[in-house]
């Protein structure tokens, strides 16, 4: 079972076909994300519009290093921030479930993940962050099927979840901290070596393999991959069979850790649209509303004028 995923040519064209799947599609998940931050429903349905909108207006922009999903989630989650903010201008708690006040993973990597930004990086270093990103991508699908689950756990917990090696050791009760220690080290010897095997982009292996002496630089780089590339978030699919209880225990403990420890916004929100998914209550309404301004924005656009800018 692969995600559907849009043809971003059609999304430049402003081909409202192409739209409207793209709001059938991702409706559900980005309204679960919404929830879980903003009480109010009426209020929540015109967050999840603007995101729509706010795509069609920085679709120009978007990078294909990261998934389209990211790049909703992106625009997605500094909506819920700027709704938050005018909410609430004395307290600013951006980026946290209602539920729980502890941090969660997307308040580790920097504030403002719009594609402006993105966009205003340099090249070499927008180059030099992707190369991390698919390496520590590489490094996290070999340890999955190789079904080393408690060594992505401990290194999801080290990187993605910023745990220190105490903590590490202590709650995930394994036999002392130097177990950790020698994850981590092979963990980051893995990684030079998948980046040497890479053996092109001579510079940028450069660049790669400092961040990966300095220990320092080192942790700050790979979380930000970790993160921003998502490179542990597992597929839809299975996140519903985590939900089904049809996992084996493996792929269950690193998926159960990534939901329930890293709490890791975009899995939740995923798993939470599938929960709502199983009792049928549908999005047609939202969806009819939404897509008759999608097309109206569309229109403008496709018109050649200046449009609806923000
Ligand atoms: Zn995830």
């Amino acid at each position: 079972m692969s995600e559907w995923t849009p043809d971003i040519a059609r999304l430049v064209a402003f081909d409202d076909a192409e739209w409207l799947a793209v709001e059938r599609a991702f409706c559900g998940r980005l309204l679960a994300y919404v929830a879980r931050r903003i009480p109010d429903r009426d209020a929540r349905e015109d967050v999840v519009q603007e995101v729509f909108l706010g795509a069609v207006r920085g679709i120009q922009l978007y990078d294909p290093a990261y998934t389209f999903e990211q790049f909703l989630f992106g625009i997605c989650r500094n909506r819920v921030i700027d709704h938050q903010r005018r909410q609430k201008p004395t307290a600013l708690g951006g980026g946290r479930d209602e539920d729980d006040a502890r941090p969660s993973v997307e308040d580790l990597v920097s504030d403002d993940e719009t594609p402006s930004r993105i966009a205003r990086r340099n090249d070499l270093e927008r180059e030099g962050s992707r190369v991390l990103r698919e390496l520590v991508r590489q490094w996290v699908q070999e340890t999955w099927s190789q079904g080393e689950f408690q060594r992505l756990i401990v290194v999801e917990a080290l990187f993605a979840a910023g745990w220190r090696n105490r903590d590490v050791w202590t709650r995930l009760g394994l036999r002392d901290e130097s177990t950790v220690a020698g994850i981590k080290f092979r963990a980051l010897k893995r990684l030079r070596e998948i980046a040497l095997e890479r053996g092109s982009e001579r510079e940028l292996l450069a660049q790669v393999g400092t961040a990966l002496d300095e220990e320092q630089g080192l942790d700050l780089d790979l979380k930000t991959a970790w993160v921003e590339g998502r490179a542990s978030c597992p597929a839809r699919h299975w996140l519903a069979r985590q939900l089904a209880g049809t996992l084996p225990e493996g792929p269950a403990s690193f998926v159960r850790f990534h939901l329930e420890d890293v709490r890791c916004p975009w899995c939740r929100a995923n798993l939470d649209d599938l929960e709502r998914m199983e009792d049928e209550r549908g999005l047609a309404p939202l969806l009819e509303r939404m897509g008759q301004s999608t097309i109206q924005l569309l229109r403008s656009r496709s018109l050649g004028g200046p449009g609806a800018v923000r």
